[in-house]
């Protein structure tokens, strides 16, 4: 039996920290020996700390295990990042330049010319920035790669077939996105309850830059950003969990509606040809029935780790228009840091 790698969690506490706990409670190659949070939880037990608002019951292995202070000093390869994003960076960096790989879910390095903003189906040479990185920022042992913002993830899953089949020109998105996307305690419910919010802060740009990047080519030791057109509206919905996607193409090449539904529904790479534990087997579900994807459907649909996509259709103004469905704090945070680790090991990072 080979032996697992012990990860650690910083912002364990938080809504991406209780998923982390959760999808790796089990996991055939990590193993959770540290928890992180701030220092209104540090000393505590996991269990007096946390709010924990999953329905599974918090895994018995973390229950009583103490919540540390971020800093460095724990005995882990792999530190998964769940922070809020106004400590992230710096506590990001500190942790890489002591020789963690961390895996982390915030802004605040996704968009550094020498960080991946790795999604594994799409883009897996984009690790080649590790190397970049190591050297720019003399880390030795250490490297930061980052998964997209939650919305630009279910995107992404979705035009990643259409670029590669017929190439994508321009993409026009209206998002409505979940409650738990804004953490714990979030939004609160008297704005959110009978309501729906207009404006996300800072996410129309993260989705407009951050797609530009995810599939953009890694050449000469950098990543040159795709050049489709990319515009986003964002609203709050009250919806837990599941961010739903309202979408329009303009494509390279003309394709028939035929070949665009079966782009999605042939859809598949490198993490399923390598068979990664948190892979789905279809990154990409494509549902005909007219009225879905609908979040309380279809949420869960390949453990929460695909784009589901339905309602494909012409558009009269640019070629094509679809409606997809990702779940915000599994494909669009934890499940997703999980995955670019698995993918990471794969590829003898950790060896
Ligand atoms: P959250 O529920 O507010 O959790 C934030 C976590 O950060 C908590 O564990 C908190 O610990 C910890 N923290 C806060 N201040 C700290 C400090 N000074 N030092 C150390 N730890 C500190 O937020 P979230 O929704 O889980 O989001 C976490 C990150 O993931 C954010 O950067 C967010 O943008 C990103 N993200 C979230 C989603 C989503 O769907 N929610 C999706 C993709 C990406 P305490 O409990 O001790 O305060």
């Amino acid at each position: 039996m080979t032996t697992k790698i012990k990860v650690g969690i910083l912002g364990a506490t938080g809504t991406v920290g209780q998923r982390f706990v959760q999808l790796l409670d089990k996991h055939p190659w990590f193993e959770v020996t540290a928890l992180a949070a701030s220092e209104r939880s540090a000393g505590k037990t996991y269990n007096e700390a946390v709010h924990w608002k999953l329905d599974t019951p918090i895994p018995e292995r973390v229950r009583d295990m103490p919540v540390l202070d971020a800093e460095p000093g724990f005995e882990t390869r792999i530190a998964f990042s769940g922070l809020d994003a106004k400590v992230a960076g710096t506590i990001e960096e500190r942790f890489a330049k002591a020789g963690y790989a961390v895996i982390s879910n915030s802004k605040n390095h996704r968009m550094d010319d020498d960080v991946p903003i790795l999604l594994p189906e799409i883009n897996p040479e984009h690790l080649g920035l590790i190397e970049v990185q190591r050297q720019s920022r003399e880390y030795d042992k250490g490297f930061i790669v980052t998964n997209s913002n939650c919305s630009a993830m279910t995107l992404c899953l979705a035009l990643a077939p259409i670029d590669h089949g017929f190439g994508l020109e321009s993409v026009v998105v209206t998002t409505l996105q979940a409650i738990s996307g804004a953490g714990y305690p979030g939004v609160a419910s008297l704005d959110i309850l009978g309501n729906v919010i207009p404006y996300i802060g800072e996410e129309e740009e993260k989705i407009e830059r951050e797609t530009k990047k995810i599939l953009g080519r890694f050449k000469n030791g950098k990543v040159e950003m795709h050049a489709v057109k990319v515009s986003a509206t964002t609203t709050r919905v009250p919806v837990v969990d599941g961010h739903t996607e309202s979408v329009s193409v303009k494509l390279r090449k003309q394709a028939s509606l035929d070949e665009l539904k079966s782009a999605f529904r042939n859809y598949t790479s490198l993490p399923q040809r390598l068979r990664l534990p948190s892979a789905p087997e279809h990154p990409v579900v494509l549902r005909e029935e007219i009225d879905r994807p609908q979040p309380r459907f279809d949420v869960n649909l390949e453990k929460g780790m695909a784009t589901v996509v339905g309602r494909v259709r012409p558009c009269s103004i640019l070629d094509y228009k679809f409606v997809i469905l990702g779940h915000n704090t599994i494909r669009g945070a934890a499940g997703a840091a999980i995955l670019n680790a698995e993918l990471i090991k794969a590829q003898g990072f950790f060896d």
